[in-house]
């Protein structure tokens, strides 16, 4: 894996879309049966700890408002196709993936240059955004336990992004949006790029953290 701040970025981006698209997909939309950007099949990990089992009545309330609804499949659509073309661009060199969109989204980031990556993490982050709004699903974060500071800016925000069906693919973020100073921060990420967000790999949070794979396993069961 690539640990290019802005990679990662796009990586967690694109599996949080993923999980946003399989809970709209769940709530069975009307008649609106495109589904150019199907989601994957998940895995028994789905992570229906403490932030929220996204298939859930909330979720169901939404149905009716079929005209928002169909205005943000299309927000998201557009979004998508402008992160895939992208990618498909910047990746010439790699033998193109098949199958769904946002599954070949995540099969391209890793190979990606971090500028492309970090436009990327963009058009996802929009979509996302945007579908979760409309779906009033909160974002798939979980608190580190014991609550240590950022490394960073020493605020107390540090979460997990747990979209990924794989614990051991989750990232850390700093909630509270710092941003990486460069050469002289001391947030310990591999890569310190300016002004790119803080964005820690899963084997960071283990290392650093001090956190057990035991842990992290027992407070989302
Ligand atoms: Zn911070
Ligand atoms: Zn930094």
């Amino acid at each position: 894996m690539n640990h290019h701040p802005s990679n990662l970025w796009a990586a967690a981006n694109c599996w949080s879309l993923r999980r946003a698209w399989a809970a709209a997909r769940d709530t069975n939309t009307g008649d609106d049966t495109r589904d150019g950007i199907r989601s994957p099949i998940w895995g028994n990990r789905t992570s229906a700890g403490g932030h929220g089992d996204p298939i859930g009545d909330t979720v169901t309330a939404d149905v009716d408002h079929h005209a928002h609804t169909a205005r943000t499949i299309d927000e998201v659509r557009a979004n998508v196709d402008q992160a895939w073309w992208l990618l498909a661009s910047a990746t010439r060199n790699t033998p193109m993936p098949t199958g769904p969109a946002l599954a070949v989204i995540s099969r391209l980031v890793p190979a990606a240059d971090p500028n492309t990556a970090d436009e990327v993490a963009g058009y996802l982050d929009r979509a996302d955004r945007a579908l979760r709004r409309t779906l009033r699903l909160g974002d798939d974060h979980w608190p580190i336990p014991g609550n240590p500071p950022c490394p960073g800016c020493g605020v107390r925000m540090l979460r997990a992004r747990t979209s990924a069906p794989d614990s051991s693919a989750w990232p850390v973020i700093c909630a509270a949006g710092c941003v990486c100073l460069g050469d002289t921060c001391g947030c310990g990420m591999d890569i310190r790029v300016k002004r790119t967000v803080h964005i820690w790999p899963a084997a960071w949070a283990r290392n650093t953290l001090d956190l057990t794979a035991t842990e992290v396993d027992a407070t989302c069961a």
